[in-house]
């Protein structure tokens, strides 16, 4: 039997019947495309030229000697175009498409990073583009929308249940449905039915691989730790994939604590999360007794989703990945370290990498080396950040603006 995106017991597809042709054109032609040289020059023309590859591998210096113990470098996805990894993976999604012939992509997104990505391929390469967004979200997170907009997206709101990313799901799927002979779901992490978890982790596995060669320059050895954060896990699988085999190398991920161990407050699917199938995929979920989605807390609208990429549940049932999970409080101080020691301002996704190595480093020997994903720069977070640090100055500034 043909194995349909299965990692043990967790992925596989999920979906209503009438998807299922959708899915399948695209297993076909991502099986293509995946050994195609000529298709993959594309991939890399645009990663190059438009994106920014390949992002460097920083040693941070200061922040090694302030720690005292391994040595510390940052693999700074911040530095790709819009601000993190997530261009990468959304380049790949709208070449295939292009090769299938659609006109229309589609996505759905909860704090609007994945919809300014999709906005921004849209844009590039010349498709129409629909972002779904739950009411509350395009309420809170309106420089996003504003950024959508500028791109030529239409970002429709989502006026039912929470109004916020479930329900933006949900009105995807249905548009999806409708006008799936003309339009390409665009998702954004190694999540949901197959074949979208082993394609958007082979798109991004092009972070590990470049990390690969600039380590062994850097070096001249593998890594003992990578660390990366999870939200659905594709900057973490991009980072570790080519590593899985080099089985002295330590993968962590590193999921949001939130404000608390209770349900509600935190997004870490390892502390009370259970296997559950949702949203087309088998995997861990933070779910009630009935399967319903449990409400989730992060500082970091990235890591604030309540299911998990399933090849990251399969990693770590395997012991090749452990898991972690830190608090906004660290989260916050990360971030404050990290700037001022390096100059670098880190999304406060990648903030949660950070703040775990800050814990580990110094328990480690000089001779070890850690990597740490930066898996997005902080410019995004300026909002929270003035909350987080309790910048006065910033929000009477935001008044001023108002009296234009
Ligand atoms: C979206 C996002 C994440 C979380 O997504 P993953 O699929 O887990 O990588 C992490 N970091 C940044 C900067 C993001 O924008």
């Amino acid at each position: 039997m043909k194995n349909h995106g299965h990692f043990g017991k967790y992925g596989g597809r999920y979906v209503p019947e009438m998807l299922m042709p959708a899915l399948e054109e695209l297993e076909k032609v991502y099986e293509k495309v995946k050994k195609n040289k000529s298709f993959q020059k594309e991939v890399h023309y645009y990663l190059q030229t438009f994106a920014g590859r390949p992002t460097p591998l920083t040693y941070a210096k200061n922040l090694t000697e302030k720690l005292g113990g391994a040595k510390i470098y940052l693999k700074n996805e911040g530095l790709n175009h819009t601000g993190a990894h997530k261009i990468t993976h959304c380049i790949g999604q709208a070449l295939i498409a292009r090769m299938l012939g659609k006109k229309r992509l589609i996505a759905e997104t909860g704090a609007g990073q994945h919809g300014v990505a999709t906005a921004t391929v849209a844009a590039k390469f010349g498709f129409s583009c629909t972002v779904y967004m739950g009411e509350t979200d395009v309420y809170r997170q309106r420089p996003n929308v504003f950024l959508m907009e500028r791109l030529g997206a239409k970002v429709v709101p989502v006026a039912f249940g929470n109004r916020t990313l479930k329900d933006a799901v949900n009105a995807a799927i249905k548009d999806w449905i409708t006008n799936v002979d003309s339009t390409h779901y665009v998702l954004g992490s190694v999540v949901g039915p197959h074949p979208y978890p082993i394609m958007n982790r082979d798109f991004q596995s092009v972070v590990g691989k470049e990390v690969k060669k600039q380590i062994i320059k850097a070096e001249g050895k593998m890594p003992d730790y990578i660390i990366a954060c999870v939200g659905g896990g594709s900057n973490a699988m991009g980072i570790f994939y080519p590593f899985i085999k080099e089985k002295l190398v330590n993968l962590i991920g590193v999921e949001a604590g939130g404000k608390g161990k209770r349900i509600g407050q935190h997004a870490s699917r390892f502390n009370g999360g259970s296997v559950g199938v949702l949203e087309g995929f088998k995997s861990y979920f933070l779910q009630d007794n009935d399967g319903q989605i449990q409400k989730t807390h992060s500082i970091s609208a990235g890591l604030d989703y309540a299911g998990i990429g399933p090849e990251l549940v399969y990693l770590r049932d395997k012991k090749r990945m452990q898991f972690a999970a830190v608090n906004d409080k660290e989260v916050i101080e990360a971030v404050s370290v990290l700037s001022k020691t390096e100059g670098i301002i880190p999304a406060l996704e990648s903030a949660h990498a950070v703040a775990y190595a800050l814990k580990l480093a110094h328990t480690l020997s000089k001779s070890k080396v850690i990597i740490i994903n930066i898996s997005g720069r902080g410019d995004k977070d300026l909002f929270i950040l003035a909350r987080a640090f309790k910048d006065k100055n910033f929000f009477n500034f935001l008044k001023s603006q108002l009296s234009i």
